[in-house]
């Protein structure tokens, strides 16, 4: 539901973002219309309430089903419809407490709604378990007879042929059980580091170079490497937070290598050849599109590194550092009011269409958007689909040119929610990770673009690609290099070969190699970026989706500004079905109906030409 909108640790080469300044609007002052109207979900927390019994009720209902839906097709419908109704509530229940506690944390009513509502999640889940087994169970012919005898079934049809693609992975009711009593210790592995690497983490203290005492911590970092024109203070800096890590390594390796592990248990436990496939299989991607991906990333560095040597000879370094990487070019001094960030993003997106600026307009028209930043709001920045309501989207708005390119991206999302929630039915309305992060980045791809057209100031328009080849570079090939290294890690666990720091050191450095070359200068500690990751200990197998999203929103881009005006406007109403499609289809097939062949070299292949395309535009400025 949530999407993660920025690439949070990209490693500390390529940090992202920096600290903003003092809030020019706090939310305490900001207008209603911009702030979020989450009466359009509950008028009051005594209808949250009523909700909350309602889906008590329907659990017993489903519950009572237990045994009874292979019987005929009025069951099994019967049932499909009660859940229906019951997850959209859940839905609603969710949502709306999430949001709140997104304003204010600190409010006990609120977190302990939110804490009612996980906790009913997880009961219904046990309580729900025999769902699929018994699902299962019925022979398939039967199913797809009573599929096609009834309409009414038409929603159900394409979760149900997965779940069938899927069967030989379901195990026996006995074993499914033995199973599950495991499933707590799986997380064990990542909930130690989180304690490591955050809970129990002190921040160095560090001295900068005007005096000044500060705690280093990762947006200071952040900060001192954005904005330092000290290269000394910036080593220091990078080597400081970085030695921190390199201090832990040896408890990292330990629990990435039991990470890796309980992976390889699992994907042995239902039966896959691997861990890549097991991961990979339930939204039914070849392991292709994975191997594709980081061999043609990794064989097609050389603008990556063109972009380090153009660098290194405006900075006028004669060697490149990992500490120089983070340097912005060009400065944008001026500052955006959120009404001009408004016109500047529909000027951008306008090329969308009227059906798809019908829906920016409803978007920006007041109680879908909490704009500014407020004392106990949450920092940072997402879309959320309400199905049955409208998306909502949260920002810190702080008047920067990333700000705008944020809400862009939020924006994005907040499309893909809207036009999939009109256009499929519930079941279907949800969209993959593997699509998610399409639309948004193809909205910053057309900001940019715009931005550049009418930016009448050169070292704006420095700021800008600087900006955008930076962000291609840690979504693109630095996920690819992360996925590389994943993938890696994994075969060794799989093959029952030694996993420890020293190793896995290696490992990234070779990798760096690949994609660097020799472009930055040699430090131990670029090779210790695989403790920084949380993804790797969180959610194994997933960055690669970056990188794929990325060239899918870049083959998508190519497609709809080159070519006829003809094949164009082919191309475009492609991506709008793409973006009413929601789940209906797995994430491969939808993308191919839009253009995007994910098994094929192109989508990568097209954000390496948009990398030179930017870099060569990056050069023209820096020549005029
Ligand atoms: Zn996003």
């Amino acid at each position: 539901m949530k999407k993660i909108t920025t690439i949070i640790l990209l490693s500390v080469f390529w940090l992202a973002g920096a600290i903003a300044g003092e809030p020019v609007i706090t939310r305490e002052k900001a207008p209603e219309d911009a702030k979020w109207r989450l009466t359009d979900i509950y008028g009051s927390i005594e209808m949250w309430n009523n909700d909350l019994t309602r889906v008590n009720g329907l659990l017993d209902e489903l519950v009572a089903m237990k045994g009874t839906l292979g019987k005929d097709s009025k069951n099994l419908l019967r049932y499909f419809t009660v859940s229906d109704e019951f997850e959209k509530i859940i839905y609603k229940l969710y949502c709306y407490t999430y949001l709140q506690r997104s304003l204010d944390s600190r409010d006990p009513s609120v977190s302990e709604n939110f804490q009612r509502i996980r906790a009913f999640m997880v009961k219904s889940g046990q309580a729900l378990s025999w769902v699929t087994p018994e699902l299962v169970a019925i022979p398939e012919q039967t199913t797809m007879k009573w599929v096609a005898a009834d309409p009414a079934f038409k929603p159900y049809k394409f979760g149900l042929e997965n779940m069938y693609r899927l069967q030989e992975h379901v195990l026996p009711g006995e074993q499914e059980q033995l199973v599950s009593c495991f499933s707590g210790m799986s997380e064990i592995a990542s909930s130690i580091y989180t304690e490591v690497a955050i809970s129990d983490n002190v921040n160095p203290k560090f001295v900068r170079s005007n005096g000044d005492t500060v705690v280093l911590s990762r947006p200071m970092l952040s900060n001192i490497l954005n904005f330092s024109n000290d290269r000394e203070e910036r080593k220091r800096a990078y080597e400081t937070f970085s030695a921190n890590y390199k201090a832990r390594e040896n408890t990292m390796a330990a629990i990435i290598s039991s990470v890796a592990k309980t992976n390889n248990a699992y994907a042995q436990a239902y039966k896959f050849p691997n861990t890549l496939e097991a991961a990979l299989n339930g939204n039914n991607i070849p392991v292709s599109v994975y191997e594709n991906l980081i061999k043609v990333a990794g064989e097609n560095s050389a603008p990556l590194q063109r972009y380090i040597n153009l660098r290194k000879k405006i900075l006028k370094l004669d060697d490149y550092a990992p500490w120089d990487g983070n340097v912005a070019l060009g400065t944008v001094t001026r500052t955006y009011s959120y009404d001009e960030a408004k016109s500047i993003i529909k000027g951008a997106l306008k090329p969308l269409g009227k059906e798809y600026m019908a829906g920016i307009d409803r978007a920006l028209n007041g109680g879908w958007i909490d704009v500014y930043e407020g004392s106990a709001k949450e920092t940072g920045a997402y879309s959320m689909g309400v199905y049955g309501v409208h998306p909502y989207i949260l920002l810190n708005y702080d008047q920067t040119v990333n700000a705008v390119s944020t809400m862009a991206h939020e924006l994005g999302h907040t499309m893909h929610s809207m036009f999939s929630s009109a256009n499929q039915p519930f079941k279907t309305h949800d969209y993959s990770t593997f699509v998610a992060e399409v639309a948004s980045n193809f909205n910053e791809e057309l900001l940019l673009d715009y931005m550049l057209a009418n930016s009448t100031n050169r070292e704006e328009r420095i700021a800008l690609l600087d900006q955008a080849i930076n962000s291609l570079i840690g979504s693109f090939y630095r996920q690819s290099q992360f996925a590389d290294f994943e993938l890696r890690l994994n075969r060794r666990i799989e093959n029952g070969e030694p996993v420890n720091a020293t190793i896995l050191n290696s490992m990234m450095k070779e990798l760096n190699d690949t994609y660097y070359g020799n472009t930055v200068m040699q430090h131990p500690y670029r090779d210790i970026t695989w403790t920084q990751i949380m993804h790797f200990y969180n959610l194994p197998y997933y960055v690669y989706n970056y990188a794929t999203s990325y060239a899918a929103s870049a083959r998508i881009h190519e497609l709809i500004t080159t070519g006829t005006p003809k094949e164009r406007e082919t191309a475009l109403q492609n991506y709008i079905t793409l973006l009413k499609s929601g789940g209906n289809d797995y994430p491969v097939e939808q993308l191919k109906k839009a253009g995007v062949d994910m098994t094929s070299t192109g989508p990568t292949l097209a954000v390496v030409k948009r990398l030179n395309e930017l870099i060569d535009k990056l050069e023209t400025e820096l020549k005029s």
